[in-house]
């Protein structure tokens, strides 16, 4: 429930494109989970009631958001077979055998997603679209568990939840009908609470049943009035057809995809790091004329694509195995969400679950030393994750400077959905070195406080705990 008597965050900086660090603080009014006033700071007398935030000079940024995060899947290196080649056939493999225990105990999943969930919050998190298997070895232990959790979390953040496909809905290349796993999904997908139906196309027997299990998915979201999410075009192979434009292709054919304000999502693409000028300009026409959305997945994407394979082919560098997100938005003016995928498992071993780290690791990864590519970052675990997942409108104010027209800087009646970095002093901090210490504000409320105890023996005194 959002305050009725208001919050004011007292004494923020925020994240304008000011050259020199002293930046003015300012105090920022929330009511009914709105901004409803900026004003420099001191120069507002509260409401007696309201509720007061001193931010001592901190940075305020849009909240974070997990455009695609699993919610089943996560912290279960301990239960997997140890990895000899950290391959995607590993992966598969062993997650597999994994997950055929999660039905056997609950609650060892609900404690693992609850702990993700809790870390995200504290990190700034209020926003997620959390992807839950429906197969027939898990059943629909995974999308009840998440169907739960995204109840008793809802006044703190917004759990969107899919009902998703990892594996083949055709269990055969001569399968002409889709098979168990899509007579489960079809299920799932007419449950009440879940908001997004997914799949990884991938996963099937050949390229016409990929192409069928897309078909599927668009139809099944046109169905229920779901959002619809691909892990899709997961490869850097230059021969490999691109089935984005399959995708596009399927998505001009339905009138849902224009009428329905539903978004059609794309993880991982990696393959679309290979796009020359001229397909992203097709692509860029495409995506304003029709809601794709895509999302790259970093953490997992440098660690499984571009190896070595066994015919000696030279690894692909470690820029090249994610799409170049601050790039992509310079040269193409498409927008890139990033996102986390999974954490401690056999597709991402290694990783944090602070959607600022992958902010921080763009910065080095693609050698982008400038204001503008810093703010993209900033913007693609934020704000642009939020349109990637259909809970913010798209589309930015132009014919402004860059700090009025992308979203980072609060505007009056904007969601007052924040989280205040303590101890950084200007908004460059957020991407290069961002602090442990945080506040997160969701419709106005403080919903997370985060704050580090600290103890070093020049401070003299005695260890606490
Ligand atoms: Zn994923």
């Amino acid at each position: 429930m959002a305050s009725p008597n208001g919050t004011v965050i007292r004494n923020v900086r925020l994240p304008c494109a000011e050259r020199y660090s002293e930046t003015p603080a300012w105090d920022v009014t929330c009511i009914d989970g709105r901004v409803q006033s900026i004003t420099s700071s001191g120069s507002c007398t509260p409401h007696d009631e309201a509720t007061v935030i001193e931010a001592n000079g901190g940075v305020l940024v849009p909240s974070l958001c997990h455009s695609h995060i699993h919610l089943d899947k996560c912290f279960i290196l301990g239960q997997c077979d140890p990895l000899i080649t950290g391959s995607l056939p590993e992966a598969l493999q062993v997650t597999n055998k994994a997950k055929a225990d999660f039905p056997k105990d609950v609650d060892n999943l609900h404690a693992r997603a609850t702990y993700l969930i809790r870390e995200s919050v504290e990190s700034g998190v209020t926003a997620m679209r959390a992807f839950v298997e429906v197969d027939t070895t898990v059943g629909f232990t995974c999308l009840d568990m998440g169907l739960q959790l995204a109840k008793e979390w809802a006044e703190v953040c917004h759990i969107q939840i899919v009902a998703f496909a990892q594996e083949a809905l055709y269990a055969l290349e001569a399968s002409i009908e889709p098979g168990l796993n899509y007579n489960l999904l079809c299920d799932a997908a007419s449950r009440p609470g879940v908001s997004v139906v997914g799949s990884a196309p991938w996963v099937e027997p050949d390229r016409a049943h990929a192409l069928k299990n897309v078909e599927l998915i668009l139809s099944l979201a046109e169905k229920h009035g779901l959002h619809a999410d691909f892990h899709l075009d997961y490869n850097l192979d230059p021969r490999a057809t691109p089935m984005v434009w399959d995708v596009l292709q399927q998505m001009r054919q339905r009138s849902w995809c224009r009428s329905s304000g539903k978004r059609v999502t794309i993880g991982h693409a990696t393959r679309l790091g290979l796009f020359s000028p001229e397909e992203w300009a097709e692509l860029k026409r495409a995506m304003d004329m029709l809601p794709l959305e895509i999302v790259a997945l970093p953490q997992s994407d440098i660690y499984m694509m571009g190896r070595t394979d066994p015919s000696g082919k030279v690894p692909v560098p470690l820029a090249g195995r994610t799409l170049n997100a601050p790039q992509v938005y310079r040269d193409h003016g498409v927008r890139v969400a990033l996102s986390v995928n999974n954490v401690e498992n056999a597709f991402t071993p290694q990783g944090s679950l602070d959607p600022l780290t992958l902010a921080s690791l763009g910065v080095a990864l693609f050698q982008v030393g400038t204001e503008p590519d810093w703010r993209v970052l900033l913007r693609s675990v934020s704000t642009t994750s939020k349109e990637a997942i259909g809970i913010m409108p798209g589309g930015e104010a132009s014919g402004k400077s860059a700090d009025e027209g992308d979203g980072l800087v609060p505007r009056v009646g904007d969601p007052a959905d924040f989280v205040v970095l303590h101890g950084a002093r200007r908004w460059q901090s957020a991407v290069l070195s961002p602090g442990f210490d945080r506040t997160t504000f969701y419709k106005g409320n403080v919903v997370a406080r985060r704050r580090a105890q600290t103890w070093n023996a020049n401070m003299g005194g005695e260890i606490t705990n």
